[in-house]
Parts: structure tokens; sequence; C-alpha cells
């Protein structure tokens, strides 16, 4: 059922929104439930049973809104009746009140028909904020609804950590706890973490690597007793919400350069594949996008297999770009259902096949169809850095590592005829000073509101790499604020 609402314009979808999973073994669920539950139980992630479509009049109707008032305008149909409009349009107010810039995710020109949007002004400078401030304030309205409560467990090489800590510090409802590797992480993201001062946080520095960071957090979610009493949840990059809370912005880059009366192209620097998977969710709703380019560091398994349909995993490597330092996008499961014309049966086989053999086996015809729209681009850290140097030089511009990437891809692949095409910038260059100074000579400044990160108190708790430890950290944390 559609129901036009004037002062927002264009149609509104006020049916409930089911989601299903891609193996196809789970029952259908709504927005709410999908939110608190990350993963589906059949192992797969969740989808939307059918695709929302805005038609070009509904496009039109959002041009010129304040970007909280798309973003809610876009996500309205994925949350379909499971949250009011009203209290969504609120959530998504609040969520970007804190961010830097009054346009929040604003887009620079840097030659005819290349731009980047800025997706670091939140409060980590990093773009998970963009989904994560969402994604916070959702819990403690859809908790509240149900009574409950949850304590968010994670671990954190980087920028996903903070993030979560931002989107959910004097949430209350939550609990959340994060594990890094005691003196393995820079100083910039530690800091980020652990001088954010709210009763709900609780910062462990494990005494270990990364890896036994995050195998205790699987550990504890194995622990069904403790799973239930502290009742765990996660904000992993699989979450659907956050999915849909990353579509706004390319929506609102595509109407400021003319959608939908002109086509755009984007280019994405990628690691887990949910950032460009949102670019092709806006696609799919009717957004006239050209063409979406893929950036890779040297681990470039999505751009193996979209130069020669070779999905294969190999290890890991460090990069200058973290962030995309990864053996294999979780979110690409989403986009081969739908390669796959959404038949579970074969997303099952195919994704069983690659975990035991390390190989996907993607037919000739899925893949033609992902090469229809993804451009694959893949660059080394020696690249990356003259990339940086190039555009302080040429441009003027400060990009960091991740971003670069993004901006190479989009010059190598930019579709031309003058379709405008959009890099994404996923991180602050004051997030990582070293390499901007390597690179340009120029340290750029944390901005204002962040300039005193370095004086703050910190606050973690150093532990060493012990499960009854770790979990009796975690419920003293949850006991304080359930008192
Ligand atoms: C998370 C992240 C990425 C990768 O985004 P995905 O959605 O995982 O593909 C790129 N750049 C930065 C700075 C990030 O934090």
């Amino acid at each position: 059922m559609h129901r036009p609402l004037a002062e927002h314009g264009g149609t509104f979808y006020t049916a409930p929104m089911r989601y299903i999973s891609t193996r196809g073994q789970a029952p259908a669920r709504d927005f709410a439930d999908v939110l608190l539950a990350g993963l589906a139980e059949d192992g797969g992630l969740f989808v939307p049973e059918s695709w929302p479509h805005f038609t070009p009049a509904d496009w039109r109707a959002m041009r010129g809104l304040p970007y909280h008032a798309l973003a809610a305008r876009v996500m309205q149909p994925f949350v379909g009746d499971a949250i009011p409009f009203e209290t969504l349009r609120k959530i998504c107010r609040d969520a970007y009140a804190g961010f830097g810039h009054p346009a929040v995710a604003p887009l620079v020109q840097l030659e005819t028909n290349l731009f980047t949007q800025e997706l670091f002004h939140g409060p980590t400078l990093a773009f998970k904020d963009m989904a994560m401030q969402v994604l916070g304030r959702l819990f403690d309205h859809v908790l509240t609804a149900r009574d409950a409560r949850v304590t968010i467990v994670g671990a954190t090489s980087g920028d996903t950590g903070s993030a979560a800590i931002e989107a959910c510090a004097g949430r209350e409802r939550v609990d959340i706890m994060i594990l890094h590797p005691h003196e393995r992480t820079s100083l910039v993201q530690r800091r980020q973490m652990t001088t954010v001062h709210a009763a709900n946080v609780g910062n462990i520095a494990l005494e270990g690597t990364f890896d036994d960071c995050q195998d205790l957090v699987k550990a504890m979610f194995a622990d069904t007793q403790f799973r239930t009493e502290v009742h765990l949840s996660a904000v992993n990059s699989i979450n659907w919400a956050r999915i849909a809370a990353q579509i706004p912005y390319y929506v609102a880059a595509a109407l400021a350069l003319g959608a939908p009366d002109r086509e755009v192209a984007f280019s994405v620097p990628t690691g887990n594949f949910g950032n460009v998977l949102a670019a092709w969710a806006a696609r799919r709703m009717g957004l006239p996008v050209a063409r979406l380019i893929v950036g890779s560091n040297r681990n470039d398994i999505l751009f193996r297999f979209l130069e020669s349909n070779d999905m294969s995993m190999v290890p890991v490597e460090p990069s200058l770009s973290p962030s995309m330092d990864i053996q294999v996008s979780s979110n690409f499961e989403r986009l081969l259902f739908e390669l796959l014309e959404r038949d579970p049966v074969a997303l099952t086989t195919t994704m069983q096949r690659f975990r035991e053999t390390g190989r996907m086996p993607v037919p000739d015809a899925t893949w033609h169809r992902a090469r229809g729209v993804l451009h694959g681009f893949r660059l080394d850290d020696a690249g990356t850095e003259a990339e940086i140097r190039r555009l302080h030089a040429e441009c003027g511009y400060l990009a960091d590592p991740h971003t670069a990437i993004g901006i190479a891809a989009a010059r190598a692949h930019a579709p031309g005829h003058g379709v405008p095409t959009v890099a994404m910038a996923t991180a602050h260059p004051a997030k990582v000073p070293d390499a901007m100074e390597r690179a340009t000579g120029l340290r750029p400044p944390l901005p204002p509101r962040m300039a005193d990160l370095y004086e703050r108190e910190e606050r973690f708790t150093v532990l060493p790499n012990d499960l009854a430890v770790v979990e009796a950290k975690v419920r003293a944390l949850v006991g304080r604020n359930r008192a």
C-alpha cells in the first residue's frame, strides 16, 4: 500500500518489510528482528524480501532535503512498519546532529566530473559513523519497546571499535565492551576508544594479538550460558541496518549532481563490501548509477574476481589502508545472492565450496552479470602514496590512504561521456598523520572538536588472554548498569 506524504514528497511504503536469509533456511523477519539478530540462524545474511523502488518523481521530491530528512526518507521502506516514520526521522536527526559539517556528507570537486564525498565528519572521523550513529539509536528504540537490554562485545584493530563505542555511549539499553590488542593499535585509534567516558562503555586491552581478541569474542558467543545471561549482541558489518543506513549518502550525492535526470558513477574503497553493497542497493532502488568501481589494496581478492573470475583466498598482508586488509568480503554474499537470481540452494552450495576449497566457483553468466556493473581496481602501497602526493600537489586535497585508492580507482575507470564519478572518502587524513607526512610533508591537524584527544584521560583494563577473566569483566560492566 502506498500513501503520499505531501510535506516530504514522493511515494511512501507503509507496507511491512520482511527480510529473508540468503541461505533460505530461516523464517522471514521484520526490520527490528533483523537489527537485533545480525546473522540469520542458518548462517546466512538477511536481505529484503523485495527491493523497494523509487520513481524519478520520488527522487526529484527528495532534492534539497537536509541530510537527516533524506536519510529517514530513503531508509523508510526498509524499516517498513517496524518503527513509525516520525520516530525514524528523529533518530536520524539526532544521529547526524553531532557531525562536524553542516552538510553531514559534503561533496568536494577535484576535477571536471570527478568528486569526492566526505563520509568522515562523524565523531570517530571514519565512514563507519554514518551507519553506527543511527544503529545505536535504533537499538535503544527497539529495546525500549521490548523492555530488553543487550550487551555488545566486539574485537577491533581499528575503526569499527571506536565507531561502535561512540554510537553506544550513554545509550540506555546497551552495554558495550570492546577488546583491542594491548599496545598494537595506533594511538589515535586507541584514544578514540578509551577516552569515551560513559558508564555503559568498557575497554579491554588484551595481552595478545587482534586474532586472540577475535577468538575470545567468538568463545563468548559460543558460551551459551554466558551469552544468554548477558544477552550478547554484535554490531558487525553484516548487520542489515548498517547497509540500510549507508544507502542515503549515495542518494544525496546523485541528487546533488543531477539525478534522476543524469547518471552518476561511484568509486568505493572496499573491505567487507558493505559500503559498495549500499551503492548497489541504491541502484537497485532506481537511482541512475552507471557504474560501481571497487577499489582494493594489495589484498585484491575482489579485483581478481572482477578481472578473471578468480575468487580465491590468500593470506592477508598488512597495508597502508588497514580497513581494506581482507581475505574474504563478508557482504559479498548478499550480492552473490542477487547475481544467482536469489536461488538460496545455489548460494549455499557456492559458499560451502568456497569455505572448503578456498575458491569460489561462480558460473560465467553470473560473473558477466557482476561485470556489467562492477569494475575492479587495485593499488599497492607505493601507488597509494604517490596518489596522495599527486592529489595534494594538483588539487590541494589531503586524502587518507583508503580515500586515495578510491580516487585513483575513479580516475582509472570513470565511465566518461560527462558522467560525474564520486569517490567515497572513508577516513579523515588526521587519523594517519605519519603516512600523510611521508607523502606530502604535512601533518593534518585533528578537527577542533577533537583537538584535545591526546590530553584526555584514558580508561581501559589490561587483561590476560583468558576467557573466564574477560567474561568476569563483562559481567561486572553489565551488573553495574542493571543494578
Ligand atoms: C570499513 C572501512 C572501509 C571498508 O568498507 P567496507 O564497507 O568494509 O567495504 C574502507 N575505508 C575505511 C576508512 C573504513 O573504515
